[in-house]
């Protein structure tokens, strides 16, 4: 896709991004420097379009909550932002804003200038993200509206993924499902995925072109990406985020016999069926109890809680095998990584999952898994293990940079 030149330079240092990620009741905001990823400022507008609408805004170590005027939406939330970065001299700092979009399809494999032309296409793209392209353009509309002079950039949660090959991609369906209507494995996490990547390969001494890495986002979203050279070359989730590992509240892969037998013999619609295997299953479905890993495994530890014991087995055992099945995409492979909210603090998940995966070498210190957590980084694998690091992802950062970046190019 080519890229129209944009109005404005963007100077090497100084100037900061705006990161919008916006969901269709939400938006979380961070101003950061794209050089260094120092946050100037951050918040979240939640409960959007109800009568509870709040922005609660973090700058240093303030941190302060607004209830938001009639008509309680987007725009209202971002009226306060920007009158907030007004107020602490912060809107001449802004250089762009830096939008996250759940959904770029084949059509971007690269961070994008926003253009009329490209929010019609984003448009189009919903019918592969119902849920979280529509958001993304509101929040993109609303920024267009309070930023009038400013670029804005969109970077897509897609566009990591868009190396793997065919045979990653292509589903065992009619091909002409892929060919007119654009049925095909897509990914997401990616600037997770990418993130934490180089920084792996940041810890390795080599440059990311060079690396064959595992990773493993697991949060109340999961997934795990096979990375080759730098690229991703497969990852667990597909058309939707709903494929792959067991998450928080979806199921991940399931045979589809069951929606036959769901919708035929036991009166599911489909709309049961969605928000089944979408908000009623995973870690909450198998426990009965809770998508939240740290309650599970309290119950699981301190209660003997046994639905909670098997919710996080079968989560691990999932997740182990899913890894262990990357084996197939690589020759070399130099280390697994751990990411998002449960990889980043699970020592008993991290554990768990590790100690299914010795036949490709990996043996986790329990002193170092334990104490690499709450943000920490550092591989937490024995002498004698291939490298194992737990990596605080940072997708805000890769917004940040890639939208620097790309004015930058376009600027010269
Ligand atoms: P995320 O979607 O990345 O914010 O991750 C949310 C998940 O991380 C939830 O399941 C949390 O229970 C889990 N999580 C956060 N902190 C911890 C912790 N200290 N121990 C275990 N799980 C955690």
């Amino acid at each position: 896709m080519t890229q129209q030149k944009s109005q404005s330079a963007v100077p090497a240092n100084s100037n900061a991004i705006l990161v919008i990620n916006c969901g269709s009741s939400s938006v979380k905001f961070s101003l950061i420097k794209p050089q260094s990823g120092e946050t100037l400022l951050s918040g979240l507008a939640e409960c959007l379009l109800s009568n509870d609408a709040i922005i609660t805004i973090k700058q240093g170590g303030n941190k302060k909550s607004y209830k938001l005027a009639a008509p309680f939406d987007h725009q209202s939330a971002l009226a306060v932002l920007v009158a907030q970065l007004q107020q602490l001299h912060l809107v001449k700092d802004i250089c762009a804003i830096g939008h996250r979009v759940v959904h770029g399809g084949e059509t971007y494999s690269q961070p994008t200038l926003i253009t009329e032309q490209v929010a019609q296409t984003i448009a189009q793209l919903a019918k592969l993200a119902p849920l979280h392209n529509p958001a993304n353009l509101i929040g993109i509309k609303a920024c267009q509206q309070a930023f009038k002079k400013l670029p804005q950039v969109a970077v897509f949660d897609t566009a990591f993924h868009q190396s793997m090959p065919e045979k990653a991609f292509i589903y065992g369906l009619p091909y002409s499902l892929y060919q007119e209507h654009d049925i095909r494995r897509y990914g997401f996490h990616g600037t997770s995925h990418y993130f934490v990547a180089k920084q792996a390969a940041k810890l390795l001494n080599k440059p990311l072109a060079q690396c064959n890495l595992i990773s493993a986002h697991l949060g109340n979203g999961c997934s795990v990406t096979v990375i080759k050279h730098g690229k991703s070359v497969d990852t667990s989730m597909g058309m939707t985020p709903g494929e792959g590992v067991m998450m928080g509240t979806r199921c991940g892969d399931l045979d589809a016999g069951i929606i036959f037998h769901l919708v035929e013999n036991l009166g599911y619609s489909i709309n049961d069926v969605d928000k089944l295997v979408n908000k009623e299953s995973g870690l909450l479905g198998v426990s009965g109890l809770s998508n939240d890993c740290r309650t599970l495994e309290n119950a699981m530890l301190y209660e003997n809680n046994s639905q909670a014991k098997l919710a996080l087995t079968v989560f691990c055992y999932r997740i182990a095998k899913s890894i262990a099945s990357y084996s197939a995409s690589l020759t070399q492979l130099d280390g697994l990584i751990f990411t998002g909210g449960i990889g980043e603090n699970s020592t008993w998940v991290r554990a768990e999952i590790v100690k299914q995966l010795g036949l490709l070498n990996f043996y986790l210190d329990a002193d170092k898994n334990q104490t690499t957590r709450f943000g920490a980084s550092g591989n937490i694998a024995t002498k004698d293990s291939r490298p194992c690091w737990v990596i605080a992802t940072n997708e805000e950062w890769v917004i940040a940079e890639q939208s620097a970046q790309l004015l930058t190019n376009l600027a010269q």
